[in-house]
């Protein structure tokens, strides 16, 4: 039988504390909610460094859409070459994006470490043993195809969300990144067609990844307990 609710056959112990808990102690949870309040309660808030990286990233993904505008004027206007106004445009807003870029990174990253320690202290199975490690799976080549993305997936489990946009974002995420790879090495016309497409990919990447962001909250744990 359950501890908390005598009525209810316990069907799994919790992964952390042993106690036998029934269906209704663990909705989307690996450990008790006992548990989970004792763990999460000394875990800060997500919504400021969530609104943070958002910001961010909307700010990453005009960049995207501005680079993407300077390429459908080099497209449409047949002004290709290395000296044309608009080489020089599109020049100094790369400039701007790189700059865009890391600060967009800095801040996700500390979004996803915070993320990845609600996950952790509600007992979600994760792929990583410390925020420290999910983070680091950003930078390491191949693991990074795969295994940020799993953890998202694991992070929307353990708030009790659909995980189904996470696939999206995934697939226009490294569309992207092998779009922009290719056209940096394809010269003319047809490099800048690819880029192009690499920008409109990467924004769809940002904004489905926003939006994951904004869906991605933790109910209280207080609330878990009750
Ligand atoms: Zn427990
Ligand atoms: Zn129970």
């Amino acid at each position: 039988m359950c501890a908390v609710h005598p009525n209810a056959p316990s069907v799994v112990t919790c992964r952390r504390c042993g106690r036998f808990c029934c269906t209704n102690c663990l909705p989307q949870f690996e450990t008790c909610p006992e548990c989970v309040a004792r763990a999460t309660i000394s875990v800060p808030p997500i919504e400021g460094r969530a609104t943070v990286a958002m910001v961010a990233l909307i700010a990453s993904v005009g960049m995207h859409a501005l680079m993407a505008a300077v390429a459908c004027a080099q497209l449409a206007t047949g002004d290709v070459g290395e000296e044309g106004v608009l080489a020089i445009v599109g020049g100094l807003v790369a400039l701007l994006y790189l700059v865009v870029f890391i600060t967009t990174i800095v801040l996700v990253c500390m979004w996803f470490h915070l993320a990845t320690r609600h996950a952790l202290a509600r007992g979600a199975s994760m792929e990583v043993e410390t925020p420290a490690a999910a983070v680091g799976s950003w930078f390491i080549p191949f693991v990074n195809l795969a295994r940020p993305f799993n953890l998202v997936r694991r992070m929307l489990d353990s708030a009790g969300l659909d995980a189904g946009a996470v696939s999206a974002w995934q697939v226009l995420w490294i569309t992207g990144n092998i779009t922009a790879n290719i056209s940096s090495r394809v010269g003319g016309m047809g490099g800048i067609g690819i880029g192009l497409l690499s920008d409109l990919f990467m924004v769809g990447a940002g904004i489905t990844f926003v939006q994951i962001i904004r869906k991605l909250k933790w109910p209280p744990a207080a609330a878990l307990v009750s």
